[in-house]
């Protein structure tokens, strides 16, 4: 293990698989998560079933060769349940098939912290709970993993003072790949707050600045077509965040020109106003009070109403119409290849 700051790292060296070795791991939702998972699990040597409900993905669980079946009966098989379902979802599901069949010495894991944090779901003491939250999206934790790379992930336990539930949460991240590059120890509220920062914020003002910026273009006299291709379809935000991520944010200033600099650097200290830096403190408040996630569940036993019309409205936006031509153009051309979610 390595400590950065106040962080503990840990690597593969900190994590002994052989503790899972005997045990039954239940994947709970085969999705974005739950597959990437159950496979990396089972490529570990780890014995590895899937809860679902019959739908497609659980035909897509019976041929990746996994024995599929109900939510309850993997819940009442497995030794280790990890909960890979969307987190508005997992309450409901929590009560009706997961909550009656745990018995004591299980484990339950997250792959967010939403639910402990908000107190949706709260688990009996004689279970343990752990939180294994990947910092990337399931097709990247498959395909890193299958490169011999993995990702990095968050890891915390419920109760500090019980080391076997740091022991499953180490085996856990070993067997999906995420302690070859680091298991960083957290907790189930610091990241619930970080995930929904980025997405509240960075995520937020990111699609208002692409909007903003293509309206004002537009009436500055720039063609839809050019405006998005420069804004992001032509690919090259995309080259420039993969070279931040290769060389860091600094090093990778200095791929662009230096009128290119000089603008990004005076023109975001007009943003960095404490204007909207009180925007975003309310924002963030929201957050860490519970008040945004009260919102959001009844946002969501009003069925949608609010997300539903933002849907529509933001779908009516001019750049999507624009977009949606460029690409056309580009995928025709073999420039944009299909993106592979599932592995099957
Ligand atoms: P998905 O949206 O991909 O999950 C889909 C799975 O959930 C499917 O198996 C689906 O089955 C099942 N499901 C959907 N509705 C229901 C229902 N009503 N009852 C039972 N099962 C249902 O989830 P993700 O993989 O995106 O997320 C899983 C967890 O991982 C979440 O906690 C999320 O926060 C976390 N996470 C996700 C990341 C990501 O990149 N996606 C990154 C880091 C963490 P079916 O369609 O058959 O109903």
């Amino acid at each position: 293990m390595e400590r950065i700051g106040s962080v503990t790292v840990y690597f593969d060296e900190d994590a002994d698989l052989s503790i899972l070795k005997d045990k039954i791991i239940g994947i709970i939702g085969y999705g974005n998560q739950g597959q990437a998972w159950a496979l990396n699990l089972r490529d570990s040597g780890l014995n590895v079933i899937v809860g679902n409900i019959k739908d497609k993905y659980w035909d897509i669980a019976v041929k990746d060769g996994f024995k599929v079946m109900p939510i309850s009966d993997a819940v009442k098989k497995a030794d280790v349940i990890c909960l890979l379902i969307p987190d508005e979802i997992m309450p409901e599901v929590y009560k009706s098939e997961i909550e009656s069949y745990l018995t004591a010495g299980k484990t339950l894991c997250f792959a967010s912290g939403y639910n402990i944090t908000y107190g949706f779901i709260n688990p009996p003491d004689y279970v343990n709970v752990i939180l294994v939250a990947p910092r990337m999206i399931g097709k990247g934790v498959r395909e890193l993993y299958k490169e011999g790379r993995g990702a990095p992930a968050l890891i915390a336990v419920r109760d500090k003072s019980k080391d076997l539930e740091l022991k499953i949460a180490l085996a856990l991240a070993k067997g999906i790949g995420f302690t070859r590059v680091g298991a960083f120890e957290s907790s189930f509220e610091e990241e619930t707050i970080c995930d929904l920062i980025s997405e509240q914020v960075m995520g937020a003002i990111t699609l208002a600045a692409l909007k903003m910026s293509f309206e004002t273009a537009i009436e500055a006299g720039v063609r839809p077509e050019i405006e998005v291709l420069e804004l992001y379809v032509s690919g090259e935000v995309f080259e420039m965040w993969k070279a931040i991520f290769e060389m860091g944010y600094l090093e990778q200033a200095k791929l662009h020109s230096t009128t290119s600099q000089y603008g990004t650097l005076t023109r975001q200290e007009i943003f960095s106003s404490s204007e909207i830096k009180d925007k975003i403190k309310c924002i963030v408040n929201e957050i860490v009070t519970g008040k945004f996630a009260k919102e959001w569940k009844l946002e969501q036993q009003a069925t949608y109403p609010v997300f539903s019309k933002l849907k529509e409205l933001t779908a009516k936006h001019p750049i999507f119409k624009a977009e949606e031509r460029v690409r056309e153009l580009l995928k025709k051309r073999g420039y944009i290849k299909k993106l592979r979610v599932m592995w099957v």
